[in-house]
């Protein structure tokens, strides 16, 4: 009787747990909503070389502390590869995560055949959106540039450049003065966005009290210095920045925004091997993601996804002695390669229209499913 009555207890005990715990996890989660308005904003984040791993390492450093992202309502997971090698490199994986076209390693927005593919920065400007791009290396460099230009190789900078003078794009946030600013040739690019209506300047400090309109921040010759170099909170303070320009233009045109935000030297980490480096950009990408999140949640119909382009390095977390039965088992961290690797990356999405990213998709399907959406 006595133990029929504890276990009774234990039942109503289980079951009380259950429903507070389940109302923790509704309070810390926006549960998703059936009424969701239809997609009018995209945020769109990439850790460029964020692996599954990356991210656990980034965990563990933070004593398993929630990360931003870990607040994504659907998970997905997307294949890497490109038209012509199994390990993708950057130019190949911006073309597909912006245009939905597998391409060549180092085809910057064009295909197989060196012809242009339209991407989804240039499909929200065409439906009248504001769109814009943030990355903490050169606006010019490969990821950033598969949503701007076309060219058929990565390294022709100066001409990405150009092309950004053929977009209506409203705001680039970045680095990259080297090819905009101190050219080999003659071209006064900032003095042509100045006629086309932009302001240009090489800090956000500078930007401060502008908060609408057509604005380019170019804060580095090339790419901005790495966290652990002190380049402090500029991808927050930038996607924040983007958010309220993009917001007001979109209001002024009545429709969305398109914005791309890179974390873009967690790659540069990873090649160099170096964990503390990489949890240091995981940390800074994960605190544009938490913006982008919340503003999701204050603005309905924003959708919000997160995903990397390859994963690099081959980061693995292992055990130094495969003793599993020891506590405190010492974890080592171990890259394979200063290179990419060909596994898949995760997708994180959040907000209108996050739950056709719960599958495994191929990186070309996001910017496609993306347009769908956009067009609904
Ligand atoms: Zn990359």
């Amino acid at each position: 009787m006595k133990k029929c009555c504890k276990s009774i207890r234990t039942i109503v005990e289980c079951v009380l747990v259950v429903l507070v715990g389940g109302l923790a996890i509704a309070l810390i989660n926006r549960i998703p909503d059936s009424s969701e308005p239809k997609v009018k904003n995209i945020i769109y984040l990439i850790g460029d070389g964020m692996g599954i791993s990356h991210i656990t390492s980034t965990m563990i450093a933070q004593q398993y502390t929630p990360l931003a992202l870990e607040r994504a309502e659907y998970v997905g997971l997307q294949k890497t590869y490109s038209s012509n090698n199994l390990i993708t490199d950057s130019a190949a994986a911006g073309t597909a995560l912006s245009a939905g076209t597998k391409t060549y390693n180092g085809a910057i927005g064009v295909d197989d055949n060196k012809q242009p593919v339209e991407n989804i920065r240039e499909v929200a400007e065409k439906m009248g959106m504001a769109t814009g791009v943030v990355a903490t290396y050169a606006v010019t460099h490969a990821t950033p540039a598969a949503f701007m230009g076309h060219t058929e190789s990565r390294n022709q900078q100066d001409l990405i450049a150009e092309q950004f003078l053929d977009t209506n794009v409203d705001v680039f946030f970045g680095g990259g003065q080297k090819y905009f600013m101190q050219r080999a040739d003659s071209l006064d690019l900032v003095g042509k966005l100045q006629e086309k209506g932009y302001t240009i300047a090489t800090s956000l400090e500078e930007i401060a009290d502008i908060k609408e309109g057509k604005v380019g921040v170019l804060a580095a010759r090339k790419g901005l210095p790495t966290m652990l170099k002190g380049r402090g909170n500029f991808l927050p303070e930038a996607t924040t920045k983007a958010l309220e320009i993009l917001t007001a233009n979109a209001k002024k045109n009545k429709s969305g925004f398109f914005l791309m935000v890179e974390g873009s030297q967690i790659d540069g980490e990873a090649h160099a091997n170096n964990l503390e480096g990489v949890v240091a950009e995981i940390v800074d990408f994960d605190a544009a993601v938490k913006i982008a999140f919340d503003y999701a949640d204050k603005h309905p119909g924003t959708l919000v996804v997160v995903t990397a382009d390859h994963e690099t390095g081959g980061l693995t977390i292992i055990n130094n002695n495969n003793k599993f039965d020891v506590a405190e088992n010492p974890i080592a961290y171990h890259f394979s390669t200063g290179g990419h690797s060909g596994g898949m990356v995760p997708i994180f999405a959040y907000g209108a229209g996050a739950e056709a990213f719960s599958r495994v998709l191929e990186n070309t399907d996001i910017p496609l499913i993306m347009k769908s959406l956009l067009a609904e």
